[in-house]
């Protein structure tokens, strides 16, 4: 965990004893050769090694289980120094979010969990779609707007089909995209970067354009899941992976899932992961790291559809996470990013393993004349249901030479407005530093 993460003080180390193990050698009568139990000894030991590990790190002693990464950083964001102000009022809708929320213990969940989940439309996980392998555009588009099918797309099929195992998606016919040559591979026209929908994120890695013109998108496809998964994951997969909130890829009957007379689990369930900002009923954020670090860039998305081709800015590309604006029959062609000339960039992530979804991001791009900052685009990731731009910041960065106390406080105001969870207030802290870090290596 980094020091620099909330500015606490270390704690001396008599302030916190430590939890003393006592291994008692007796036989048990009724155990077989006298044993008291198998495995479970040594998971206690390891259990009272951990809470000394962050009692002497912190000065906390944790008395309840889990201690996890969540906690312990909830713990320290609570013992700050100087609070961060969240704003809420800046969303008014908070007030509505916040109300429901305080009804949910005692009358929200149980009426929506006894009575209401009993109507949750959920899909059949056993189901077996047919399978689609068009070979051009046309095709394409013909096998998703086939009547009464419930078509989907494949593409590297890393979440389609764990998707469908956990009974998260629902089509009856499966639309192979990866050998269709116009959604595949990258090049340059007009001053823009052009990336096929199917091409991998292995390929983008490689692209040497990419790497040179766009590096805060080279960095952040480098930060997504492991090599293995890059080399089959495409563009256009990962901008429309589902929601990861853990009741939902669990099958639970949540209002996502089952329809709106469900509950939403995390409102009183492990809400580590959820959105900070902009939650209302569902508070699943958005998980694909491609999401900020396109709308930073100002990018667009070239869809094909029964009405030909269109153009979506990817400001327009999402309804909520996980759930996209595309029509029925309609697929992502590419993505089509503008090379800027005077503009640096950088893409900062927190993830609690290498390889691991964000439990925050924040990509930045930003244009100068001469020292002079003209232009700033900071699109927020993993926090809200959306990419979610902080435009506040922005246009305290704008017009100025930014020194190390403005970046400072354009940081601060990413979580104005800001709404967390029962177990997500650390994220308010986390995407302030990701924060200052993206803006001040984008001004370096
Ligand atoms: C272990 C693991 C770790 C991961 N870590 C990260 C991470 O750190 N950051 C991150 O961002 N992601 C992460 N992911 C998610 C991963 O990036 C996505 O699963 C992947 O990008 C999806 O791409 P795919 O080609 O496999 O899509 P598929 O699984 O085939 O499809 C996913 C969705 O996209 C739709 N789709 C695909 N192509 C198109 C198109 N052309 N037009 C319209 N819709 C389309 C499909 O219909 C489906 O709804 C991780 C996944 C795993 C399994
Ligand atoms: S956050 Fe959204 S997906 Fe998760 S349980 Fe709530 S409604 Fe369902």
């Amino acid at each position: 965990m980094n020091a620099s993460f909330l500015d606490y003080k270390v704690p001396r180390m008599g302030d916190a004893p430590p939890i003393e193990i006592a291994l008692i050698e007796t036989q048990d009568a009724e155990g077989p050769f006298g044993a008291k139990a198998a495995a479970e000894p040594t998971i206690n030991a390891t259990i009272a090694a951990i809470a000394n590990a962050i009692a002497h790190a912190t000065g906390h002693r944790f008395h309840e289980l889990p201690m996890n990464p969540a906690r312990v950083l909830g713990m320290l964001a609570a013992r700050a120094a100087t609070p961060l102000a969240l704003k809420p009022w800046k969303r008014p809708f908070n007030a509505e979010v916040a109300a429901v929320r305080g009804l949910y213990p005692g009358v929200v969940f149980p009426v929506l969990r006894k009575v209401g989940t009993r109507f949750a439309r959920l899909p059949d996980k056993a189901a077996k779609p047919d399978l689609a392998v068009p070979t051009s555009l046309a095709g394409l588009v013909q096998e998703l707007e086939r009547p009464g099918r419930r078509a989907r797309i494949l593409a590297g099929g890393t979440d389609m089909l764990v998707g469908l195992r956990q009974g998260i998606y629902d089509p009856d016919l499966l639309v192979d995209v990866t050998g269709i040559a116009e959604l595949r591979g990258i090049r340059e026209a007009d001053g823009w970067l052009h990336v096929g929908a199917a091409t991998t994120l292995a390929e983008v890695l490689e692209s040497e354009l990419a790497q040179r013109a766009l590096p805060a998108l080279a960095e952040g496809v480098r930060m997504i899941a492991t090599p293995q998964i890059r080399r089959v994951a495409t563009v256009a997969g990962d901008l429309c992976q589902e929601k990861r909130c853990w009741f939902f890829r669990s099958a639970f009957p949540c209002y996502k899932l089952g329809g709106s007379t469900c509950p939403c689990f995390a409102v009183q369930g492990d809400s580590r992961h959820h959105s900070i900002l902009g939650a209302r009923r569902c508070a699943a954020p958005c998980p694909a790291d491609l999401a900020p670090i396109l709308a930073a860039l100002d990018a667009r998305l070239v869809v094909a559809g029964p009405g030909g081709l269109r153009v979506l800015a990817m400001a327009d590309l999402y309804l909520w996470s996980g759930l996209t604006s595309l029509r029925h029959g309609e697929a992502i062609v590419r993505v089509e990013i503008p090379l800027p000339r005077e503009s640096t960039q950088a893409f900062e992530k927190f993830a609690q393993r290498q390889g691991d979804f964000a439990e925050a991001s924040v990509a930045v791009r930003l244009e100068w004349r001469g020292d002079r900052l003209v232009a700033a685009r900071i699109a927020l990731g993993a926090v809200s249901p959306f990419p979610a731009r902080a435009t506040a910041s922005e246009r305290a960065l704008c017009g100025t030479r930014p020194d190390a106390r403005r970046i400072r406080s354009a940081a601060e105001m990413t979580v104005h407005g800001s709404l967390p969870l029962a177990d997500n207030a650390h994220k308010t802290h986390l995407l302030v530093t990701l924060a200052e870090r993206a803006i001040a290596r984008a001004c370096a």
